[in-house]
């Protein structure tokens, strides 16, 4: 918690006067404005930040004939301490619903750490006043005697160690300044701004009240939107609202609606989902440099690849898009595609090659046996034309997992170039992209990297990179065009790039790295699916697949009987917060729970306990 303007002095008062006074003495007059913008600063570093303000600068040359120097700067904090000491006692009220917003959080068992702007000196006179108003913090860290007040973390970090914290993890930083927000955000705390009170709103609470609420609301849209530009996580309208909020954080679902079992969108981290709270400018160089081409080399490493002999493209769109642009860009009219089929996935990539007019052979097999080496064998091997050959990796149909290092083994042995629909399993589970011989990778934003929807991505080797020039028959779906301007541009895309849904996939990819990468993610997906599947046996449900084909990413389970009602069943789950799956087998009634996405087995149980609870 900061202190003035947060948990106490509504408005943040108390400096602002003296700050004017202090600037007046030395002939310069400022503005509130002025005063107020580095608030949250230690004081000495607030009064040189005014000292540096262009205009303020200007005036105190044309009064003094001379620049401002270290020994103005002394003398005014000289002065800035004696009138802050003399009127600080009057601006200790805590700010309405600070102390009983406390006592809540305390209970939960939440410390209650502090940073200020203030000094210790100033503090112990602050101190003592707030506690018997009823604000009281566990404790408290000054700027004196750290290497830097805010925007540095130092404070907070004292804080964790004096309260010992274990993790950054577990801290949210709040506070009503720019310069708060910042100190939480190099702290890489979860950082919450709060508005009202605040003092980039500025307002005393007889003014702020009346206040008409059309102006009210505007003036608090402002104001969050200041904070968000500064990097913070969340804003809230006060502090009431913060027991809610941390609640909301810890779980870290999806609020108010309820959890995607489906494969893709699916239940987003609540990071993720911030991470769209502000706005990007598609060819400046903080969105392409530090935002794309990070996104499009980790990618390769996740696929395990080089980046010599592997490259990325990002394609606008759904994942079936960039299916599209991978088959149009790679066959020619005068190759030939094999596709081995087990699903809707599979015969959508068939539907593909019909509109491009492809030369294709479409191998369908049964939609609950597996795409194996020795089947793709017998296709190559009775067409010995083939120049490409296209599976899924987990035919997210029945949720059927796919052999690909095998397939890839008997590829690697023929002269072909190798697409995989890899939609529904990159990212959750471990792919190499080389060593099962991929030659082409297809897999979008929202399955198991854990975005939202709105573009997909292609890694391809760089060997076949080149074929694919002038090759393909739509313009928006072009890849080699596409990864040219990307290439030549340093993360530039063709066309309108989806700005936001590009910035909060750059945070899913931090967090599956915080996670402990494909490894640890593929983990919680295999612990989901094994409460899932032995869970609904034990509640009557029959799987279609056998656990040695079943994938960790989504299940089909029959209808339990021939008059089961499977929308009434959908409705209940849904109103017990579980959004479900139809099924989309052909030959049997059935339907599907996915389980990637941020769940984990704990809703897996809260999910098991709901159908438990529902007739069916
Ligand atoms: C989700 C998915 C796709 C792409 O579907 P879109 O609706 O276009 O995003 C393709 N293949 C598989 C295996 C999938 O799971």
């Amino acid at each position: 918690m900061d202190w003035a303007g947060t948990a106490i002095d509504y408005g943040c008062f108390a400096p602002l006067n003296v700050f004017l006074r202090v600037f007046e003495e030395k002939g310069v007059h400022i503005t509130y404005l002025q005063a107020r913008e580095p608030m949250g600063l230690p004081k000495m570093d607030h009064i040189k930040a005014i000292l540096n303000m262009p205009e303020v600068k200007l005036k105190f040359q044309m009064v003094h004939g001379r620049d401002w120097d270290s020994n103005d700067l002394s003398v005014m904090y000289q002065s800035f301490e004696k009138y802050l000491f003399s009127s600080l006692r009057d601006f200790t009220d805590p700010i309405p619903g600070v102390p009983e917003t406390m006592e809540i959080l305390r209970k939960r068992g939440i410390k209650i750490g502090s940073t200020t702007g203030y000094t210790q000196k100033m503090m112990d006179v602050v101190r003592p006043e707030a506690m018997a108003k009823g604000y009281v913090t566990d404790n408290l860290v000054t700027p004196d005697g750290l290497p830097a007040g805010r925007p540095a973390p130092y404070m907070i970090y004292r804080n964790m160690i004096e309260l010992a914290i274990p993790s950054v993890d577990q801290v949210v930083k709040v506070g009503d300044t720019i310069a708060d927000i910042k100190e939480g955000v190099n702290a890489k705390a979860h950082t919450v701004g709060v508005i009202i009170g605040s003092n980039e709103m500025g307002l005393t609470e007889s003014d702020f009240n009346l206040l008409s609420s059309d102006r009210k609301k505007s003036l608090m849209e402002e104001v969050r939107n200041r904070m968000l530009r500064a990097g913070a996580h969340g804003v809230i309208d006060t502090i009431s609202e913060l027991p809610d909020y941390i609640d909301q954080l810890s779980d870290g679902k999806s609020t108010g609606n309820y959890l995607l079992l489906t494969p893709g969108p699916l239940s987003t981290a609540r990071t993720v989902r911030e991470a769209m709270l502000q706005d990007w400018c598609t060819w400046d160089k903080d969105y392409n440099e530090e935002i794309v081409t990070p996104i499009r080399q980790k990618l390769l490493e996740l696929a395990r690849v080089d980046a010599r002999e592997y490259t990325t493209i990002l394609l606008q769109g759904s994942g079936t898009y960039c299916v599209e642009a991978s088959i149009g860009s790679t066959v020619k009219p005068s190759d030939k595609l094999l596709i081995v089929s087990n699903g809707a996935y599979g015969q959508r990539i068939g539907t593909i090659a019909s509109y491009y007019r492809l030369n294709y052979e479409m191998i369908s097999i049964s939609e609950t046996e597996p795409v194996t080496g020795e089947i793709v064998r017998e296709a190559l091997e009775a067409h010995k034309d083939v120049t490409h050959v296209a599976m899924v990796h987990c035919e997210t149909t029945t949720g059927i997992l796919n052999r690909l290092e095998e397939v890839g083994e008997v590829v690697k042995e023929y002269p072909v170039t190798f697409i995989v629909d890899a939609m529904s399993s990159f990212g959750g589970i471990p792919i190499d992209m080389k060593a099962c011989g991929i030659d082409v990778l297809v897999s979008s934003a929202n399955k198991c990297i854990q975005g939202v929807p709105g573009f997909g991505f292609i890694l391809v080797s760089k060997d076949k990179l080149p074929a694919c020039k002038g090759n393909a028959r739509s313009l928006s779906l072009d890849v080699y065009d596409q990864w040219e301007t990307m290439e030549k541009g340093n993360g530039k895309w063709r066309f309108t790039s989806p700005t936001h849904v590009v910035r909060a996939f750059h945070q899913a990819l931090v967090d599956l790295e915080r996670e402990g990468g494909v490894e640890a993610r593929y983990k919680r997906y295999r612990e989901n699916n094994a409460v899932l599947y032995e869970g609904m046996k034990t509640l009557g449900f029959t799987p279609l697949l056998p656990r040695e084909t079943q994938s960790p990413i989504i299940t089909s389970f029959l209808y339990p009987s021939a008059n089961f009602d499977f929308q009434g069943f959908y409705d209940s789950l849904k109103q017990k917060g579980f959004v479900i799956y139809p099924g989309k087998i052909s030959d049997a009634d059935t339907f599907r729970i996915g389980n990637i996405g941020d769940v984990n087995p704990d809703d897996m149980g809260r999910l098991l306990y709901a159908i438990h609870e529902t007739p069916y």
